[in-house]
């Protein structure tokens, strides 16, 4: 089974959220059940870098639209990932991609002008490798789309009259594309797409709608989540067709990447544990708290967070309830970047308490390691979740999450078992959640059991990656 799959981002080549880790993680997964999965990515400069060594040209483009109102011309090139050596095609395309900011946005956090081009580039180019028309001699009998950037690839397929099966998966139904629909000529769609049977949506485009409506089949990344938008508020305007394509619509937990997320063997950390042998833990939190400027004290609970510093994320519920978790002893170590006025407040909190508070503002792989290994408590109370990785690298780490009862949290942690789950997402009923946790952990022998409990849970690869096994057989046997 030969599957193309299309994606903006893939760790380890580039990284800006969850995405690029299941990415990097499930096509490799796949084809250690024996399925041929291959990647199709832009050729940021940073991929274009991190590559150099093994890329081939394979086609070359002359006439795609999408980097602007002339056509223009594109390499692809075959490479390797590093580590797992899933083959990855690279779309070189300089006007679209060779640009000194992230994937999405310029080094001031503005999205780029011509996102709606420079990703509709690459649908079409998804669309020409699934098609008839290919210019390779490898041709993938399933496309798997991934997210808005990636839309508009089972769109042009189904109106160039192909037919290979499609399948659309929803990492973040937030995140639509949606753009001004005098772009439709340019971005080469007809008239006639543009409706509700189609690419609309409120008077707009919408890469994600054209993705939903004409992809085969639609995925999420939690059962539950896949639940959740399928009615208002998390729908986000799409429940309507989400609801009427609910036969085709399913969640497959993702996994974790356990080799990458060990413990035990951590190139990041400068101790190691695992369930078994968890007595280095305290190393790390010693090494934390060293690290991070914070007091060094070995029975002060230690609360982590790593996350977008994003309104979804839940950071307004932890600022208001961080004062009570420093009066009760315990310290907060934060990691993450994003909205700056939350960034602000975050700054704010660690000037009222140094030493006990710390914030890292910015992006850094190493101290997101560490922070897991380190910290006693993870605090993950997103509004919405629609899988969220930190709360399963938290448990895999000993770091006991605090979640809202929302899409993969819900679906990943036990309340009681391996963490602490609570319902509505108010500070309130954070607070009772810290308190519970506060409580057990000051009872070593039963907190000790609720970590080990935690640690020991399978969150690998394996059983998703089976599972989208059983959803392509099915959609290329026309079952599903
Ligand atoms: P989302 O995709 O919504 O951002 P996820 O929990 O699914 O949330 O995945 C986020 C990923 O990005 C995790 O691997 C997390 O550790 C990582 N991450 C987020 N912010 C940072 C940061 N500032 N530094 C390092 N890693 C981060």
């Amino acid at each position: 089974m030969r599957i193309l799959f299309v994606t903006s981002e893939a760790a380890p080549l580039i990284k800006t959220g969850g995405l690029a880790d299941v990415s990097g993680a499930l096509p490799a997964a796949l084809r250690e059940i024996g399925i041929d999965c291959r990647l199709l990515i832009p050729g940021y400069p940073i991929v274009m870098q991190k590559l150099e060594s093994s890329l081939q040209l394979v086609a070359q483009f002359d006439n795609l639209a999408g980097a602007g109102a002339e056509p223009i011309a594109a390499r692809l090139m075959l490479a390797q990932m590093p580590g797992a050596g899933t083959p990855i095609y690279v779309l070189d395309a300089p006007l679209a991609y060779a640009r000194s900011g992230g994937p999405y946005q310029d080094s001031n956090g503005i999205d780029y002008y011509d996102n709606a081009q420079r990703f509709a580039l690459l649908g079409q180019v998804a669309a020409r490798l699934a098609g008839a028309d290919s210019p390779l001699d490898w041709h993938p009998d399933l496309l798997h789309c991934n997210d808005w950037q990636t839309g508009l690839a089972p769109a042009y397929l189904r109106l160039a009259g192909n037919a290979i099966p499609t399948v659309m998966t929803v990492h973040n139904l937030a995140y639509q594309g949606i753009f001004p629909p005098v772009m439709l000529g340019e971005l080469n769609l007809p008239l006639k797409c543009f409706s509700v049977e189609g690419v609309e949506y409120y008077g707009n485009l919408s890469f994600l709608k054209a993705g939903l409506y004409y992809a085969n089949h639609i995925t999420t990344v939690s059962p539950t989540y896949a639940h959740e938008i399928q009615q208002a508020p998390l729908g986000m305007g799409m429940q309507g067709l989400l609801t009427s394509r609910n036969q085709d619509l399913s969640g497959i937990l993702n996994g974790i990447d356990v080799n990458e997320w060990n413990p035990a063997a951590d190139p990041h950390l400068e101790c190691e544990f695992s369930a078994r042998a968890p007595a280095g833990k305290k190393h790390c939190k010693q090494k934390l708290q060293e690290e991070l400027g914070l007091q060094p004290n070995a029975d002060a609970p230690l609360f982590g967070m790593i996350a977008r510093m994003a309104h979804q994320k839940g950071l307004d519920l932890v600022l208001a309830v961080a004062d009570g978790i420093i009066d009760r002893g315990g310290q907060i170590a934060l990691l993450g970047t994003g909205e700056k006025s939350i960034e602000a407040a975050v700054r704010a909190l660690v000037a009222r308490h140094p030493g006990r508070v710390s914030a890292l503002i910015g992006y850094n792989e190493g101290l997101s390691h560490r922070i897991e290994a380190g910290s006693d408590i993870f605090l993950m109370p997103s509004l919405f979740e629609p899988c969220g990785l930190n709360q399963m690298y938290s448990l895999r780490y000993g770091s006991v999450p605090i979640v809202h009862a929302t899409g993969g949290l819900r679906d990943t942690v036990e309340d009681g078992v391996t963490g602490f789950v609570f319902e509505h997402p108010t500070p309130h009923a954070l607070w009772l959640a810290v308190e519970r946790a506060l409580d057990l952990y000051a009872l070593k022998p039963a907190w000790k059991k609720l970590m080990i409990t935690g640690m020991n849970r399978d969150f690998s690869w394996q059983k998703s990656a089976l599972a989208y096994q059983s959803l392509y057989q099915g959609l290329l046997a026309g079952q599903v």
